[in-house]
């Protein structure tokens, strides 16, 4: 209330925020015996503009102590504010960003023997309990700072320091490994500047450093996996080698190939295609050219029908010639790859040297037509000899029995009996023309393939053997129905007449049962008929299929001509299936046999 107008005048300059405070604060320095008045605060001028100031004051007091005269001055510090406030602000951006980035900035002072690092730095190199200065730089002994790095780094470390005093360069750049006390391990890289003084010593190197451990991380694992990458192409290509397998991708839409160095080799080119690619990219005419004329036309064929098909599968089997002349088998083995409309895009695989097998191969197939033709000129030999011994025995057997009816008074008992047995003979030897017959005739007549009910085929043969079947109180047990199978019907119904016929002859026990059946799938089928007779001993399981072969007396077992079995085997080979035998004597024999998987479906 003691303040004049003119006072008030200038209390109202006063930012209102301010105000009450600084008018206490003059108010007791006027009243209370205070030495010394100082204060800051914001005036909003007459012009408008906003200002801190600064006032400081003495005051002359009278006796009671209160303020008789207060003179004092007052400056604008509004430009010192400002820059007090821009300074603080970059230094708060500065520790975000560098607290952010994990890094910090140093200053290694040479003369000084001395390292300093600010807080971003002081927080990565793990030294918080560490003394620092108020403006958060931290100043380390250049020793103190060695020490700090990792014992497996100082070698390096030291060595690139004395290396930088013998050269010019400005340019500073580290890395190592900073362990802390909490058994982390960090990486560290650093970059800076070099001064020099004008006789080319270093008087300072400042930089930057942030952390580099994950950084570090990944490099040291992608360095791992490019060693494993190089181990395993190294095993690979060993592998491929030694097993003169080469590695195909064929890039369907580009009409080329990728082959590796294995494949190269295989196809005569030169050892690599180039010093850093292993893999050599060849064009479907340069292919094309390799292969042997006689081969181009079916390869191409079967290699369109893979791809417009939708199997994954390939295989090819060609030859190739190479420059020098020389002709290889190969056999190609891989996998299509197809886009989602089906479409082959990409097929790879592999390819090996197959000469030596495909050439064998050749001389089996070459084999196997000669002992066709062979096995055929035998069979039609014995076909026209069997068919022109007939027409003798005929004679030579109407003779004795001529003989037999005209002149058998004649003779005397000894005469008689002779003449009975050469006619046996004859009657025999018939027997065996007419079987002889009937085994070249099997591979004369024409192989008749077409879709046979072999249940129904069983059926006919069960029926026609029906008298036997009831004389010999046999039991016929047909676990289920023999499928429908593609193969010459009426040849298969001989082989399972003559097994069955068999099953029904050879078996002495007073109660008999044959079974015929089949294992495994309809479409590929195991036949087999079973009986509980008397048994082939092993070292006859051969034999038994030999032409004429039997291991009785002539009349034994109801007698036979030894022929049963050599045309079951050959019906059996001629669809390319085969036969054999499971037993035991005295208790019972099983025939198996198959028909091949040309005449299933
Ligand atoms: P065959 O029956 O006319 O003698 P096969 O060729 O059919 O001629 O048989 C040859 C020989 O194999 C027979 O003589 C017989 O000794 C033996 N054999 C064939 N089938 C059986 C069987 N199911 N059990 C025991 N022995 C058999």
């Amino acid at each position: 209330e003691q303040f004049s107008d003119r006072m008030a005048d200038y209390i109202a300059l006063i930012h209102p925020e301010d105000r009450e405070r600084v008018v206490r604060h003059y108010t007791r320095f006027v009243q209370e015996p205070v030495d010394e008045y100082e204060d800051e605060y914001r005036i909003l001028g007459v012009d408008g503009m906003l200002r801190t100031v600064n006032v400081r004051a003495r005051a002359e007091r009278a006796a009671n102590g209160r303020a008789r005269s207060v003179s004092g001055i007052l400056w604008d510090i509004s430009e010192q504010i400002r820059q007090r406030e821009a300074l603080a602000l970059m230094q708060e951006r500065y520790r975000l960003a560098t607290g952010a980035a994990r890094v910090g900035v140093w200053i290694w002072n040479v003369a000084e023997r001395e390292f300093e690092v600010d807080e971003s730095l002081r927080t990565l190199f793990g030294l918080e309990t560490h003394v620092n200065a108020n403006d958060g730089r931290l100043r380390l002994g250049q020793d103190d700072f060695f020490m700090l790095i990792h014992p497996d780094d100082r070698p390096q470390h030291a060595l690139y320091i004395s290396s930088l005093l013998d050269t010019d360069t400005t340019e500073y750049f580290r890395e190592f490994r900073i362990p802390l006390e909490t058994g982390e391990v960090r990486d560290i890289q650093a970059r800076g500047t070099i001064f020099r003084n004008a006789q080319g010593r270093i008087q300072r190197v400042a930089g930057v450093a942030w952390d580099a451990t994950q950084l570090m991380e990944a490099r040291r694992a992608l360095e791992q996996k490019t060693a494993d990458l190089v181990r395993m192409d190294e095993r690979y290509r060993l592998a491929t080698h030694a097993a003169r397998v080469g590695a195909w991708v064929w890039n369907i839409a580009d009409c080329n190939f990728e082959i590796d160095e294995s494949m190269s080799a295989v196809f005569g080119f030169a050892a690599r295609a180039d010093e850093y690619a292993s893999v050599r990219m060849i064009t479907m005419q340069d292919f094309m050219a390799l292969l042997h004329p006689d081969d181009r036309e079916r390869l191409n064929q079967e290699g369109v029908a893979v791809l417009k098909s939708d199997t994954s599968e390939y295989f090819q089997e060609y030859r190739i010639r190479l420059a020098s002349g020389e002709i290889r088998g190969i056999q190609s083995r891989g996998s299509v790859f197809r886009n989602d409309a089906g479409r082959a895009v990409r097929a790879a695989g592999v390819v090996w040297d197959a000469t030596e097998l495909l050439e064998a191969r050749r001389a089996l197939e070459h084999k196997t037509q000669e002992l066709e033709r062979a096995n055929k000129e035998l069979d039609d030999f014995s076909y026209t000899a069997s068919h022109d011994l007939k027409e003798p025995l005929r004679g030579i057997s109407n003779y004795a029995q001529y003989l037999q009816e005209d002149y058998a008074t004649q003779m005397d008992e000894k005469g008689q009996s002779m003449l009975l047995k050469m006619r046996e003979q004859t009657r025999r030897m018939e027997t065996l023309i007419v079987e002889l017959l009937n085994v070249a005739r099997l591979s004369r007549a024409p192989f008749v393939i077409g879709h046979a009910d072999l249940q129904a085929t069983l059926a006919e043969i069960l029926a026609s053997l029906e008298f036997s079947i009831r004389e010999g109180n046999v039991e016929i047990r047909i676990p289920r129905p023999l499928p429908g199978l593609r193969c010459d019907r009426v040849r298969v119904g001989e082989l399972l007449r003559n097994l069955i016929t068999n099953g029904l002859k050879y078996n002495d026990k007073p109660e008999r049962w044959i079974e015929i059946g089949y294992d495994g799938p309809d479409s590929d089928p195991v036949f087999y008929v079973r009986d509980n007779g008397i048994g082939i001993r092993p070292e006859h399981r051969d034999r038994v299929f030999m032409l004429f072969q039997r291991l009785h007396t002539r009349e034994a077992f109801g007698g036979g001509t030894g022929v049963g079995l050599t045309i079951a085997q050959k019906i059996a080979e001629m669809h390319g299936g085969r036969i054999w035998i499971n037993s035991l004597p005295g208790i019972g024999t099983t025939f198996h046999f198959t028909l091949g998987k040309g005449a299933t479906g």
